[in-house]
Formats: structure tokens, C-alpha cells, sequence
């Protein structure tokens, strides 16, 4: 029954982690689900005789997950075109079918979260603890979506107004929504935007991650079994040239997107240069995400939270940790207890219970990250780099302490904490620096003086602030997530107002 796990909560597709034995079945249910996806067209013009891809797993990339029909920027007008009929029909669907639907697909989803596990842990790497957690979080969004859905769309709200006239508020889908989506996660996000975008009453065609097309396909199947016609929802894989040119069609009446900040500009460019309608673009991107830690902060909550804020899901989340300010007289101790911690963290297989960190997303990533910690290297102090199983694509937790925060410019999307420490009464330069980075997603505040978290709160436009807890994992429709400056556009995910600029608001008068 709904709720029977986390009673506080919407959804039932959690397992408790305590239950080892119910934590046995379903590994053993992994075991049994499909080996291999062949995602074979969910888009007119993609068809079985199209280019195909496939897809490794970062875990073991010999290992094929599946294979990928893929799309090219030539298949968007078709798209297009077939979305645009879909929306003519899908916008006079009454928002209590259209919220019955996605309840549907949640009931689906929760049926076949096994597979689904199965799949997030070897196309994306996955722990079998994220992976259910992004499950659950999936569930959420759309019941969640499917009830807000319902209560703006169902009727028009009367307006006050002078006798003899009745004047009503309403709202609408914009039209044909690109939805463009990360790998970090490839079903919550994914199903997010489309179940938001589809709810408020519009088509949509979704561009998945190019690492994680699979999961994606699954989950678009989930929506068509559900009642989502064909038409109305189309998903088209393929490389970044698709998403650009989905941005640059003249009919797309929305966008939204969640990855990185220069991405999000490219497509704001994009979206300012072209001719017809002036369209949103809802953005979610990075983080330089903060905590600070005064001297009156629990050193054991601090060590956890550190640990799994910064290093859990291989860091590969925007919320994740990158900044941590240590008050000065605390820092030795601190610092001391989080190397301590991390060094128990197990990588590894991520479909074994016992791992904690799985890989990072591809080649590149990894890449990316030991260049950045070598040019670290040069001018920091890199106190702990734990150890990485050598097949695989991992990347081990590490920890640099940096001079000054102004040492790190720009978010980097893995497993490393950067360290600053900081004098006692000298809190307002760790505000301006936090502030300089321009960022505001997550902030994470260790303290026990109540006018410390006032000030922060105060000072910082931060979008989800936690006060004595880890700074990840938003619950939806309990932390609505997102942030603003170079984080993100807003509205909220998970939040009562996201689905407001997917839709359109209509006034109707009449003279009575
Ligand atoms: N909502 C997720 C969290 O709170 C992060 C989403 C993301 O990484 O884009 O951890």
C-alpha cells in the first residue's frame, strides 16, 4: 500500500535498508531481468533500419547493456510535426485522464522496479541504494505531478468582477515541450520533466542523456502502456546536435533542461534568436555547493553528512558537496574523522549490496577528474585520494584542501571535496565567497549558535538550504529543489508551482 514503508511519505517503492532479506530477493530479482534492451523506435523516422548504438556499462564497459536506434538532428521536423497533431488532441484530454495516466505509469513503474534497478545499475553505474532511491523519487514526481496536474487544469477559477459580467482564470499547455535531460539521473529527472510537461497539458518530445538512452526508452514505454498516446509523447535519442536542433525548431513552445550552465546558455541563445513565439526555458544546472562548519558543530554528524553529500553517488549529483569551510579550531579533528570515514567507503560492483560508490558515467568523466586533481596538485595540498578498483571506470574519493575558496572557479562534477578553512569571527568572508561563486543550489550549514543559520539564510540566495543534515536527495513535494543565479531559472522541481511555466494562463469574460 502506498506509503506503508515511509509512512510521511507518497510512494511505496521503497525497500528498508535494514531488510536484509527483502534486499536479498531483489538482487536476485536483478538477476533474472532482461540482459539486454534493444530500444527500437519510440519516434516516427526512427526506425529499426536507423543507425545503431551501443550502450557498455561504466561498471565493466566490455559489458553491452543494449543497443540504441539512434535519432539525427533530420528527424526533428518529423517529430515535430507528428507532437504538434498529438497536442491538438492531448490539450482537450481532460487534466483527470491525463493525471489518471501518470498515476498509472507510477503503479507501472512500481511494478517493475526490479528491472528498472537492474538497468540504473548497469547502464548508469547505479548503487542499489541510489538506484532506489531515484526509483522512489521517480514514483513521486509523477503522483505528484498527476495531483497538481489535476488541481490547476480540472476547472477555470472565478474572478471578482462587476455584476452581469463572469470572468474566469484558467490554464493550458504551451504546446510541443523538448524535454532535455541528464545521465545523473536518467529516470528521476528524466520522468520529471516529461510527467511535469505532460501533465500541464502539452506533447513532448524528450532527448535523453546520450550515456543513458536505455533507461530512458523503458521508461517512455511505461508512459505509452500507461495511455499516453503515441503521438503525444516521443522520445529521440540521439547525440547533441538532436537537442540543438530541437531547441532551434520554430514550433517548440518550451523547454526544459537540467545539466550544465553553459549548455542552459547555448540553449537561452538559441531560444532569443530565433523567429515565432517567445518561448520559457526551464533550467536546472550546477552547483559549487557549500557547507559550513563552525566549532559548535557534532563532529560525528559532520563526518557522516560530509561523507555522503560529497562522495555518495559518486558525487555525480548537482546537490552534491564541493566547498566545505571548516572553522579554523576544528578543522584538524574534522578533517581527521571525514578521511577517516571515506576510507571504509567500498567501490565496486554496483549491483553488490555491500558497495557503496560505483563508477562515474563514461571515459570522459574520469578523465576529467584526474586532470583536475593533477592541476591541483601543482598549487594545493591534496590530503586523501582513496583507492579505485583498477577495471572499471571509478574514480576514488578524494579531498584537496585549498587555499582560498577563490582557488576553485568552477563546478567539478565527481567525487572531490575541496576544504577551506576559516577564522572565528571572520563568517562574513565565508559568505562573500560563497556568494562570489555566482552559484546558488545547495547549502549545507553545521552549527548550534541559531543566529549563525540566520545570517546564512539571510545572505545567500542559496535554493535548498539544510541546517545540520547532508545537503542531497530533495524529496519531492517535501523539498521542492532547484536554485537560482548560475543554478537554474526556477520554478522548483517537486514543488507546488514547477508545472506554472510549462502551461499558459487564459482569461475568459462574458457578458451574462
Ligand atoms: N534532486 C537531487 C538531490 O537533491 C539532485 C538532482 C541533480 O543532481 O540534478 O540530490
Amino acid at each position: 500500500a502506498p506509503g506503508a514503508l515511509y509512512p510521511d511519505r507518497a510512494n511505496s517503492s521503497g525497500v528498508e535498508f535494514g531488510d536484509r532479506r527483502a534486499l536479498a530477493a531483489l538482487v536476485a530479482g536483478m538477476g533474472k531481468a532482461v540482459a539486454q534492451v534493444d530500444a527500437v523506435p519510440l519516434a516516427p523516422g526512427v526506425t529499426a533500419s536507423s543507425p545503431s548504438r551501443d550502450v557498455v556499462s561504466p561498471h565493466d564497459p566490455s559489458q553491452i547493456v543494449g543497443t540504441v536506434r539512434v535519432a539525427t538532428s533530420a528527424d526533428v521536423d518529423t517529430a515535430v510535426a507528428t507532437a504538434r497533431k498529438g497536442f491538438a488532441a492531448w490539450s482537450r484530454t481532460p487534466a483527470m485522464a491525463r493525471g489518471a495516466m501518470l498515476e498509472k505509469a507510477a503503479d507501472l513503474l512500481e511494478a517493475d522496479r526490479d528491472r528498472f534497478l537492474s538497468l540504473l545499475s548497469r547502464e548508469a553505474g547505479k548503487t542499489i541504494d541510489d538506484g532506489l532511491s531515484e526509483i522512489r523519487e521517480a514514483v513521486d514526481f509523477l503522483r505528484y505531478y498527476a495531483a497538481r496536474g489535476r488541481e490547476m487544469f480540472s476547472e477555470m477559477v472565478p474572478m471578482p468582477g462587476p455584476t452581469g459580467e463572469d470572468n474566469r482564470l484558467g490554464w493550458r499547455g504551451r504546446g510541443v515541450f523538448a524535454c532535455i535531460s541528464p545521465w545523473n539521473f536518467p529516470l528521476a529527472i528524466f520522468l520529471g520533466q516529461v510527467s511535469a510537461a505532460l501533465a500541464a497539458g502539452n506533447a513532448v518530445i524528450a532527448k535523453p542523456a546520450e550515456q543513458t538512452p536505455l533507461v530512458a526508452h523503458e521508461a517512455i514505454r511505461l508512459l505509452h502502456a500507461a495511455g499516453v498516446p503515441a503521438d503525444v509523447l516521443i522520445c529521440l535519442p540521439g547525440e547533441g546536435d538532436v537537442g540543438a536542433a530541437l531547441t532551434r525548431h520554430p514550433r517548440i513552445a518550451g523547454v526544459a533542461f537540467t545539466g550544465s550552465t553553459e549548455t542552459a546558455r547555448a540553449i537561452n541563445r538559441t531560444l532569443a534568436a530565433k523567429d515565432g513565439p517567445i518561448v520559457p526555458l526551464i533550467a536546472e544546472t550546477g552547483g559549487l555547493n557549500a557547507m559550513i562548519v563552525d566549532a559548535t558543530a557534532l563532529s560525528e554528524q559532520v563526518a557522516d553528512d560530509v561523507v555522503m553529500s560529497a562522495f555518495r553517488s559518486a558525487g555525480q549529483r548537482c546537490s552534491a558537496l564541493r566547498l566545505l569551510f571548516l572553522q579554523d579550531e576544528v578543522a584538524d579533528q574534522m578533517l581527521k574523522m571525514i578521511e577517516g570515514a571515506a576510507r571504509e567507503l567500498v567501490l565496486g560492483d554496483p549491483a553488490l549490496v555491500s558497495t557503496d560508490i560505483g563508477p562515474v558515467i563514461d571515459q570522459a568523466q574520469r578523465t576529467m577528474l584526474a586532470e583536475h586533481v593533477e592541476a591541483m596538485r601543482a598549487t594545493q595540498t591534496v590530503r586523501y585520494q582513496g583507492e579505485a578498483p583498477s577495471a572499471g571506470l571509478f574514480f576514488a574519493p578524494t579531498i584537496v584542501e585549498l587555499k582560498d575558496a577563490a582557488s576553485l572557479q568552477k563546478e567539478i562534477f565527481g567525487p572531490v571535496l575541496h576544504v577551506v578553512r576559516w577564522k572565528a569571527k571572520e563568517l562574513d568572508k565565508v559568505l562573500e565567497a560563497i556568494d562570489a561563486t555566482g552559484f546558488g543550489l545547495t547549502l549545507g550549514v553545521h552549527t548550534r549558535i541559531e543566529a549563525h543559520v540566520r545570517k546564512v539564510v539571510d545572505r545567500l540566495d542559496a535554493g535548498n538550504v539544510y541546517v545540520n543534515r547532508n545537503i542531497i536527495g530533495a524529496v519531492v513535494g517535501t523539498q521542492p529543489f532547484g536554485g537560482s543565479g548560475l543554478s537554474g531559472t526556477g520554478f522548483k522541481a517537486g514543488g507546488p508551482h514547477y508545472l506554472m511555466r510549462f502551461a499558459q494562463e487564459q482569461v475568459v469574460s462574458v457578458n451574462t
